[in-house]
């Protein structure tokens, strides 16, 4: 009996029921109103125009440069920029929810929109000087051109101040040599270069510098595209050849030697916009199966009866909240100016990545032979999500840098 606790019997105290607290109204997943129309346009945006375009783009290997332009319309390619610079002046839980949900339909376009607007776009804006944002964002934020950002070479990854890609001064700008690879938006199409990228070369013994490389300095030009990657196929990944080209001061960015500083300033949002690439294959994953296990019988019974089948459901569904919940806490958390937010950065994609592929692996597998299928979503689903494994810092580099981060720092263990 309960007699004696009023709560127990649903009879919550008024002040509660009437008016909650407004930190229990606070909606971590679209905290202003702002956020709320931005959810609202993307759904409209992704149903209407992504979804529809999803699957050939990736069975043909093709960048929908259209529907690229078409996103920079709606303001999606520059969320987190200045108005000034055709920006919508956001945070990065706009951020995130931009990547979540185009990723929701077709995470190749995803990527090739988080290369350009963060790789690109936002570093520029964060690392670069107001010359450079007023010459060349606003054409990027419309995606009237396309950018990327070049550190990987084919014998540097990881390891990034061990790089090759060299330059030296000339004149009043820098000789650049080298080569680039595996460079998101590197190519358009087959033959058309991308139009501008930040590049990163050594100035210096174990000292990296970051120039702006535009489409049309001599030298500058398109390696290989590389064919028939396993997954994220609607964005193109190309080599990049830099052989002698000359980059005037003007697209220096920030100083010489400063490059590793940029870089790691700009790790955070990169991180987690992979993370909430991870959130949209999770989701779309967790609808598939719920509505398959619905439909599909077996032994007369509709799937969704059997325990083994429940529990691929239930366990990622668990799975892809919490991450939902650390992504956007963290992306709530995250200042654009300010060092040392490393380590939760690295952490939501170290744990949505392998989230999303785990879901996209339960999704297949509730689907059985239908979900091996090149026609349904899943299979291109399951090869999408490894992607988040490797690029932008492999699970390696995460685990090494939250342990570096955690032994430096033991309170940021909470
Ligand atoms: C589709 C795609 C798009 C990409 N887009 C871009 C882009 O736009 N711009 C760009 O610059 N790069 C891009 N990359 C490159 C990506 O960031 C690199 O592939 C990634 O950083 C890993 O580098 P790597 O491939 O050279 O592997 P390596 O660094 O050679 O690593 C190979 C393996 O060894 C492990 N390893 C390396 N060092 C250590 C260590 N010390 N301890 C333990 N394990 C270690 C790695 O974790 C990995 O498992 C892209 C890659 C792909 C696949």
């Amino acid at each position: 009996m309960n007699a004696g606790r009023p709560e127990a019997q649903g009879a919550a105290p008024e002040s509660e029921a009437s008016e909650p607290a407004p930190w229990r109204a606070f909606d971590l997943f679209a905290p202003s109103d702002e956020h709320a129309l931005l959810a609202e346009s993307l759904r409209a945006f992704v149903d209407g125009e992504v979804e529809p375009q999803a699957a050939q783009h990736d069975r043909e290997e093709r960048f929908n440069l259209a529907l690229f332009r078409q996103a920079g319309g709606l303001g999606l390619l520059g969320v987190t920029l200045p108005e000034r610079y055709g920006g919508a002046g956001m945070d990065a839980v706009a951020a995130v929810q931009v990547l979540e949900a185009l990723s929701f339909a077709d995470p190749g376009f995803g990527l090739a929109v988080l290369a350009h607007s963060y790789l690109f776009a936002h570093n520029l804006w964060i690392n670069g000087n107001e010359e450079q944002c007023d010459r060349l964002l606003p054409k990027v934020a419309s995606g009237e051109h396309v950018a990327g950002m070049c550190m990987t070479e084919p014998g540097a990854g990881t390891d990034v101040l061990s790089m090759q890609t060299r330059a030296r001064r000339d004149g009043e700008g820098w000789r650049l040599d080298g080569v680039k690879t595996y460079i998101t938006n590197g190519g358009i199409d087959g033959e058309t270069l991308g139009d501008v990228f930040i590049v990163y070369a050594a100035t210096g013994e174990r000292s990296l510098s970051a120039f702006l490389v535009e489409k049309g300095m001599e030298g500058f030009r398109l390696g290989q595209k590389w064919e028939d990657k396993l997954g994220m196929r609607a964005s193109l990944t190309a080599e990049l050849v830099f052989d002698g080209v000359w980059v005037p001061d003007r697209n220096l960015m920030g100083e010489a030697g400063q490059g590793t500083r940029h870089m790691m300033r700009n790790l955070e949002i990169e991180r987690l916009t992979l993370a909430a690439q991870g959130l949209g294959i999770a989701q779309r994953s967790l609808r598939v199966m719920v509505d398959y296990a619905s439909e599909r019988k077996s032994f007369g019974r509709p799937l969704r009866d059997f325990g083994q089948i429940q529990r691929y459901i239930a366990e990622t569904f668990a799975e892809y909240r919490a991450a939902r919940a650390y992504v956007y806490d963290t992306a709530r958390r995250l200042s654009f100016t300010k060092a040392g937010q490393r380590v939760d950065a690295d952490a939501t994609k170290l744990f949505a990545a392998q989230m999303a592929k785990r879901a996209a692996d339960a999704a297949m597998q509730v689907l059985g032979g239908a979900g091996y299928m090149g026609e349904n979503v899943v299979e291109r689903l399951w090869r999408d999500a490894k992607l988040l494994e490797i690029g932008g810092g492999t699970l390696e580099a995460h685990h090494k840098n939250i342990t570096k981060d955690l032994s430096r720092e033991p309170s940021l263990i909470g």
